[in-house]
């Protein structure tokens, strides 16, 4: 695989180049972000169909490191790291599911849910830690000293983080802004053995200080801008093409927060086409929550301007965030997918959520977002009743049990729970059981 490249270049096209093990997060030159690129010219040496059969038969495979989602295309996604050197827990070849019957309430009957959320830690983020951690594994056994990788995220990042450096005996630590962290958020990179500290700050806070702490090259950055996540993150728009027989969908729907993962969607689906995978791309739609919508806010004046907003508390945390770091990214990619951004309340995410578990799905609130957001797209027209629609569901739902109860207590603030199913207190008698029974039943048919 040695003939097959990559490298860190700034993505405002200044031209400035760096290797993948270089410890850089923004462009030297002229403080951009960094984006991976690839040495297309020498994955050309295979036609379009070859690379179909070789990712369709790894999707079956047993052989390190192939039987992983995102190794499966390890050429096209980090072809220099030894196979020796990855850090793999079982990441990708999720799930794509069809549900015709939310697909139908949500007025898009050819309705498919990808299930990002049925990973090892429980979400997307998994697909771009696997990379990022495997390329410190290798830069730590070619004898840089790299001592620990950090991060500052409040769930699913510092969870998938501490996994991934647990499984390869890399120290990691989490920052967290104390006393405002759940039992839930912490359980994870704590069962891992991750520094956690907990500093007397907010979010943004713990941001600055990672920021800072890992100034130091020997404490590596593990957030999303590091595009090394992006790489791995950008095997789910190709997977989700190879399952519907590389025939890309009409529309897939994301939610989006620090907008890391709606970039990387894009990013996969460009490398299909200039590749010859595909001739056609989907249309992107980002989804975002009411309260935390500054994507939303500069799409309403076509990107002319950024805004930034101070998020507030909503329901969808993962994506509670109010001035994005991949917002370049984002635009770049929404603008190449005819891409739209659409918004979400509080009662529409959780409504939304409830409506898919009355499906067989069990959602997250960031999927609500999703749904939500599909439904308004759907109602205005964007959507067509025959479009395929793919929504990206980021997280498992057994993560935001919180979320799930306050639900069917009806506790949500700012939620008026439609499909509340709270249980029924009975007394311990055959004939009070079996009329409430016959009066469920007759209610529900
Ligand atoms: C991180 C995350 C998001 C948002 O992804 P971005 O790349 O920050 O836009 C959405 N949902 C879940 C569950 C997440 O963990
Ligand atoms: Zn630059």
């Amino acid at each position: 695989m040695t003939q097959y490249h990559s490298w860190l270049a700034c993505i405002r096209g200044c031209g400035r180049r760096y290797s993948i093990y270089d410890v850089i997060y923004r462009c030297a030159a002229c403080g951009a972000l960094l984006d991976v690129e690839h040495d297309l010219d020498a994955l050309k040496d295979h036609s379009a169909a070859a690379w179909m059969a070789r990712f369709e038969e790894r999707a079956r495979s047993t052989t390190w490191p192939y039987q992983s989602g995102v190794w499966a295309k390890k050429e096209w996604v980090c072809p220099q790291i030894d196979d020796a050197n990855i850090v793999s827990l079982g990441e990708g070849n999720t799930a794509l599911l069809p549900n015709p019957r939310l697909g139908e309430a949500l007025g898009a009957p050819d309705l498919w849910i990808k299930q990002c959320g049925v990973s090892h830690t429980g979400s997307f983020k998994d697909l771009g830690m696997t990379v990022l951690v495997s390329v410190v594994n290798q830069m730590r056994a070619d004898g840089q000293p790299i001592q620990a990788v950090a991060c500052a995220s409040t769930g699913d990042t510092s969870a998938a983080m501490a996994a991934y450096c647990a499984a390869a005996d890399i120290p990691a630590i989490v920052f967290l802004p104390r006393g405002k962290v759940s039992t839930a958020q912490l359980a994870q990179p704590i069962a891992h053995g991750a520094h956690v500290l907990a500093l007397d700050t907010d979010f943004d806070g713990c941001m600055r200080i990672v920021q800072q702490v890992t100034a130091d090259q020997t404490i590596y950055l593990a957030n999303s801008m590091n595009s090394l996540r992006i790489e791995g993150q950008k095997t789910v728009g190709i997977e989700i093409t190879q399952q519907l027989g590389w025939e890309p969908p009409d529309w897939i729907i994301i939610p989006s927060g620090n907008l890391g993962n709606v970039s990387a969607l894009g990013r996969g689906f460009l490398m299909m086409r200039e590749l010859g995978l595909i001739d056609r791309l989907p249309r992107i739609a980002s989804a975002q929550a009411a309260r935390a919508n500054p994507l939303y806010r500069s799409f309403q004046d076509a990107f002319a301007e950024r805004h930034t907003v101070a998020a507030e508390s909503t329901l969808a945390t993962a994506i509670q965030i109010g001035d994005p770091v991949s917002y370049e990214r984002a635009v770049k990619v929404l603008r190449a997918f005819d891409g739209v951004v659409e918004q979400a309340t509080e009662d529409e995410l959780a409504n939304a959520a409830a409506l898919a578990d009355r499906c067989g799905m069990y959602t997250c609130p960031q999927t609500g977002v999703a749904l939500a957001a599909l439904k308004k797209l759907t109602a205005r027209g964007d959507v067509r009743p025959t479009d395929r629609v793919v929504v990206i569901s980021t997280a498992h739902g057994l993560k935001f049990t919180g979320f799930k109860v306050g639900y069917h207590e009806q506790t949500l603030a700012g939620v008026q729970s439609r499909h509340a199913n709270p249980p029924l207190e009975l007394p311990a008698e055959q004939s009070a059981v079996r009329r409430a029974i016959d009066e469920r039943l007759a209610l529900s048919s």
